[in-house]
């Protein structure tokens, strides 16, 4: 296995079914002119759209290679009276491969805690789908110094339970949370600096074989005038693009920033 670089959008609540179809369509033909592997060796992309999206992105992706779609939420229960809610089967069976779990949005607008956070890890890997799990520090913790101890706290809580087998099912996304939306990026010292801390703390559980082959991802207003001093980094494997995302021409430069 060799550690894989990513470059993953996160669409967010944005962009009519249409819109949607459009901007996927668009960059899979700028991806079949010039694919992933002629930018860089085992690279992915992957798009992470709202449910509503989700069969007909598959479709669009599925002759590109390297590039997947994926939800940007699950619930934590296989089935039943959850009105509302989407199944990580659900998921899986339009073909999607993905699920994004943990992001700070999830956590802090909907109140998401780790304990219900790794029960949705757990039934997304029951029904064969990648996690990518965010994790990520608000300001308040930055400043006061408790960046690394949160990160830690939520990668053990989310994850540690998992066996090696079931961790190499999982990407990590570190995305402070001062950064998300706010245009105000991480400097590419610290980014490397959290990025090297979390394939520390995977080292020390899972062995070297595992840490050295996990991708971590940055995330925090990442976007193509920024991208290419982050990925540059040993321990940052790719990004986790929220806005920049959104614009095809734009995602499309991020992916050829490595
Ligand atoms: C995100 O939503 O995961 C994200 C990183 O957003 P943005 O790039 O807009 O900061």
């Amino acid at each position: 296995m060799t550690r894989k670089s990513v470059v993953a959008g996160n669409w967010k609540m944005n962009l009519t079914l249409k819109e949607g179809v459009d901007l996927s369509t668009n960059l899979c033909q700028m991806l079949s002119k010039k694919p992933l592997k002629s930018i860089k060796k085992d690279m992915e992309v992957i798009l992470f759209t709202p449910f509503i999206h989700l069969p007909e992105v598959v479709k669009i992706v599925k002759g590109v290679e390297n590039v997947f779609a994926g939800a940007q939420n699950c619930y934590s229960k296989p089935s039943g009276a959850y009105t509302g809610e989407v199944s990580a089967s659900m998921i899986r069976s339009t073909e999607a491969t993905h699920v994004l779990i943990g992001h700070s949005e999830r956590r802090s607008l909907f109140s998401e805690k780790d304990e219900f956070l790794a029960e949705k890890v757990s039934t997304a890997l029951d029904n064969d789908l990648k996690v990518v799990f965010c994790c990520g520090e608000n300001l308040n913790e930055r400043e006061n110094g408790n960046h690394f101890e949160v990160v830690n706290k939520q990668i053990y809580n989310g994850l540690f339970w998992l066996d090696e087998e079931q961790f190499h099912n999982i990407i990590i996304a570190y995305e402070p949370v001062w950064a998300i939306g706010t245009g105000k990026t991480a400097s590419p010292e610290q980014a490397q600096e959290m990025h090297k801390y979390i394939r520390g703390l995977i080292e020390k559980k899972y062995g070297e074989n595992v840490s050295d082959n996990i991708s971590i991802l940055y995330g925090g207003s990442c976007n193509s005038k920024n991208a290419e001093e982050l990925f540059e980094n040993n321990d940052v494997d790719g990004g986790l693009i929220g806005g920049a995302s959104l614009k095809p021409a734009e995602f499309f430069k991020i992916i050829q920033s490595f």
